[in-house]
C-alpha cells in the first residue's frame, strides 16, 4: 500500500519489547473494587460468586491464549504466568498487557449474568481491570512470585474474616472493629475468632484462605511432554518443532482447577507437568 505524507508519524511509536527467554508476568486487578463490590451488594468478607466468576474469567483467557501455563487468582486480581519460549505479539509488552486486560474484562463481562442473575450490570458502574508484565528470570522467581500472592491473600483473609465477623456477628461498628484489629498478629486474629466467636479460622473456605491456582494438566510422569519440559531447555536449545508441540499440548490439555499451598514445596515437586 503507498505510504501518505502521514506516515512518519508512526516512527515516534516506541515499543517495549520484553526480554526472551523469561517468564513473563501478567497481574490484572479490578479498578475501583472496594467500591464495585459495595455497589453490587458483594458478600462480605467473601462473595463466592464474584471468585467464582474471576475463575471462570481467567480460565477463558487461557484458553483463547496458549501462551499461559498456569494463573492464580484471588479477591480482584490474576496473574497470567507465560511459557518462556512465547512469542505472542513478538513480546511486545503493550500489546500482551493490553490484550489479556481486555479479553479478560469482555469475559468478566459476558459472564456476569450466568454468576450475578438477578443483579444485571449497570452501565455507570462496569468492571474494568488493569494490568502490568514482571518478568523472572527462573523458576525460583516464578515460584516466589506466587508465593508472594498467595501470602498477600492470607494476610487479607485473615484480616477481612476477622473484621467482618467483628461486624455482622459481633455487633461492632466498622470503626471500633478496625480499632479492635489494630497492631493485632495473626495468632491474635485466630485467637479472637475461636474465643469469641469459635470460629477456626482453619476450617473457613479453602478458596479464601488459599485462592485459585488455574494449571494446565498436560499430563503427569512418563509421557514425552513432561520429560521434555523437565528438561527444562532453555529457548535458543529448543527447535521451532519442539516449541510448537508443547503449545499444542497446552491448547489441549484440561485446565484444572486448584486450592492448595503454594508457598511450600508439595507444589513444585511435580512442576515440570505445567511449566518449563
Ligand atoms: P484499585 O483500583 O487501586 O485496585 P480497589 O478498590 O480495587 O482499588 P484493591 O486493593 O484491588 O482495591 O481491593 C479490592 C477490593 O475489592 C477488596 O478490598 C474488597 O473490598 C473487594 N472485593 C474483591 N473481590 C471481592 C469478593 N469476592 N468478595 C467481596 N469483596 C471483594
Ligand atoms: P491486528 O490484531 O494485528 O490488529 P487486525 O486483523 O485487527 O490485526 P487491523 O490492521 O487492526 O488488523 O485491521 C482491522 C481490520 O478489521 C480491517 O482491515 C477490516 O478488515 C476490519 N474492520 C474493522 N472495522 C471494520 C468495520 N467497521 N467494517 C468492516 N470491517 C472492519
Ligand atoms: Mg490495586
Ligand atoms: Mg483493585
Ligand atoms: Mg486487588
Ligand atoms: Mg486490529
Ligand atoms: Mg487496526
Amino acid at each position: 500500500m503507498a505510504k501518505s505524507r502521514f506516515e512518519y508519524v508512526r516512527t515516534y511509536e516506541q515499543d517495549a519489547i520484553l526480554l526472551p527467554n523469561t517468564y513473563i508476568v501478567i497481574r490484572l486487578d479490578g479498578r475501583g473494587f472496594h467500591r464495585f463490590s459495595t455497589h453490587y451488594n458483594f458478600r462480605k468478607p467473601n462473595d463466592k460468586r464474584a471468585l467464582c466468576l474471576m475463575n471462570a474469567a481467567a480460565k477463558q483467557v487461557m484458553r483463547h491464549i496458549p501462551d499461559v501455563a498456569g494463573a492464580y487468582g484471588q479477591s480482584d486480581e490474576y496473574s497470567f504466568v507465560l511459557s518462556r519460549e512465547c512469542t505472542m505479539f513478538d513480546r511486545r509488552e503493550a500489546k500482551l498487557v493490553s490484550t489479556f486486560a481486555s479479553t479478560f474484562t469482555a469475559q468478566y463481562q459476558f459472564l456476569w449474568p450466568e454468576y450475578f442473575p438477578d443483579t444485571p450490570l449497570d452501565g455507570n458502574m462496569l468492571p474494568s481491570f488493569d494490568g502490568r508484565a514482571v518478568l523472572y528470570p527462573s523458576l525460583r522467581e516464578v515460584r516466589d512470585y506466587f508465593s508472594w500472592r498467595q501470602a498477600d491473600c492470607h494476610i487479607n483473609n485473615l484480616y477481612n474474616t476477622s473484621f467482618w465477623t467483628l461486624v455482622l456477628t459481633g455487633g461492632s461498628s466498622e470503626h471500633d472493629a478496625e480499632q479492635a484489629l489494630m497492631g493485632t498478629n495473626s495468632g491474635e486474629k485466630n485467637e479472637l475468632l475461636f474465643s469469641r466467636f469459635g470460629i477456626n479460622y482453619n476450617n473457613e473456605e479453602i478458596m479464601y484462605r488459599k485462592g485459585t491456582m488455574l494449571i494446565r494438566d498436560v499430563g503427569a510422569g512418563g509421557s514425552a511432554s513432561a520429560s521434555e519440559t523437565t528438561e527444562s531447555k532453555d529457548v535458543g536449545e529448543k527447535s521451532k518443532r519442539q516449541v510448537e508441540r508443547e503449545k499444542n499440548k497446552r491448547r489441549k490439555a484440561e485446565i484444572v482447577e486448584l486450592h492448595v499451598d503454594v508457598i511450600g514445596d508439595e507444589f513444585w515437586t511435580d512442576a515440570g507437568r505445567w511449566i518449563s
